[in-house]
């Protein structure tokens, strides 16, 4: 059962075409975790976080600056090659200029039925970011509602949030069986969950997920040695080869702080009489990307309780190249992690990631972690 979850990841475009066929609905893409797909749920819209396909392109030049991230480019890649023109509509959150660029390009150049550009705001310490925000998620949702032609009710609020929370909770139990001395879940199958969550219709998504949390999975891969035990920190980061070598190679991956991992589901709607306003305290209180994270630094101290609850033996910084709220958050996030003695390796990444050079540096981490001798 465990496959699906990486053969939904991996099938993601014919998932959602046929998704469109059989339901007659409309889907919506989305590039970034800010988006509030409660909304789209509510309407019975399938949101559909866009990620790349990690192949060189040739497209996107024009269109992006030489050094906007890798992650940007590999996306606006998949609009202008028109892999996702069964969309009917795409949205952005404000996050950083990069992938809002790719955004504007994709709009001009592959318009749709329906764009958003959400204004989430960065200062989200700022004791007015929930009021603002709920007035622009109601703008946003009037917006959705003149688009599909009737008004969506608390009734359809409270559902959109419901089938939300729920994948959280679902995909939280997962990580909370990382814990253990034989995590039962690799990195690698643990990502697929959570990437597919993003991808799938959370209802079907979530149903499978409660089914292979049912089904005895303490028991799995009890014979496999973990070995080090790591973190994974960073900017986006969905690249399967990648993890699955550095798990080949004498390590299990126990828990992240990344958008296509906890960041992205670890907090919940609390929800109150008023769906929007707690909707809008979620969006802001949530742990936030480096872009928001100031000013004062607040996600350090979730990483390193992550990084003591799952007992790591060391780090790897995962970074887009050119990522500016990851490469402006890096060097006081080396200090943290130095000051409390949690080995670290730095990588880079780009579209394709060079698997061979990466694979020689994660030799020589693992190989410090482990105190074993090479000759
Ligand atoms: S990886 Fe960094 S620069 Fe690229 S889209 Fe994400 S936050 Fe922006």
């Amino acid at each position: 059962m465990i496959e699906k979850f990486r053969e939904w990841y991996d099938d993601r475009l014919a998932y959602a075409k046929k998704w469109k066929e059989d339901t007659g609905g409309k889907v919506v893409g989305y590039l970034c975790t800010y988006v509030p797909e409660e909304i789209f749920y509510a309407a019975n819209i399938l949101p559909v976080r866009i990620l790349g396909d990690h192949k060189p392109q040739s497209v996107t030049e024009p269109h992006l600056f030489a050094m906007y991230c890798p992650f940007c480019r590999d996306v606006l890649a998949q609009g202008l090659k028109g892999h996702y023109d069964f969309l009917d509509g795409i949205v952005i959150a404000q996050s950083c200029l990069h992938i809002r660029q790719s955004f504007y390009s994709w709009q001009k150049h592959r318009p749709r039925d329906f764009h958003y550009v959400l204004p989430m705001p960065q200062g989200v310490q700022n004791p007015e970011s929930v009021p603002y925000l709920a007035e622009e998620y109601v703008k946003f949702k009037k917006s959705v509602e003149t688009w599909i032609g009737h008004e969506l009710s608390k009734e359809d609020l409270v559902r959109g949030i419901e089938v939300v929370n729920r994948s959280r909770r679902l995909l939280k139990d997962v990580y909370e069986l990382r814990k253990a001395d034989h995590p039962p879940v690799t990195g690698l199958e643990a990502m697929s969950m959570v990437v597919s969550s993003q991808v799938i219709d959370k209802n079907e998504h979530n149903a499978i997920l409660d089914q292979f949390l049912r089904n005895g999975v303490k028991n799995r891969l009890q014979e496999r040695d973990p070995k080090s035990r790591l973190m994974i920190i960073g900017s986006e980061d969905d690249d399967m080869q990648f993890l699955d070598m550095v798990e080949e190679r004498g390590s299990t991956i126990v828990c992240d702080d990344h958008c296509t991992g906890s960041r992205y589901f670890w907090d919940e709607v609390e929800l109150g009489d008023d769906p929007i306003l707690s909707l809008a305290k979620r969006y802001v209180e949530r742990t936030p990307c480096p872009s928001k994270d100031w000013p004062e630094r607040r996600r350090f101290d979730r990483i390193l309780k992550f990084a003591k609850e799952y007992r790591v033996d060391g780090a790897i910084i995962v970074q887009q190249k050119f990522c500016d709220p990851h490469e402006i958050d890096k060097v006081a996030l080396l200090d943290m992690l130095e000051q409390n003695n949690i080995p670290t390796l730095c990588l880079e990444f780009d579209v394709t990631v060079p698997l061979g050079p990466m694979r020689i540096r994660v030799d020589a981490f693992l190989e410090t972690l482990s105190g074993d001798e090479l000759f």
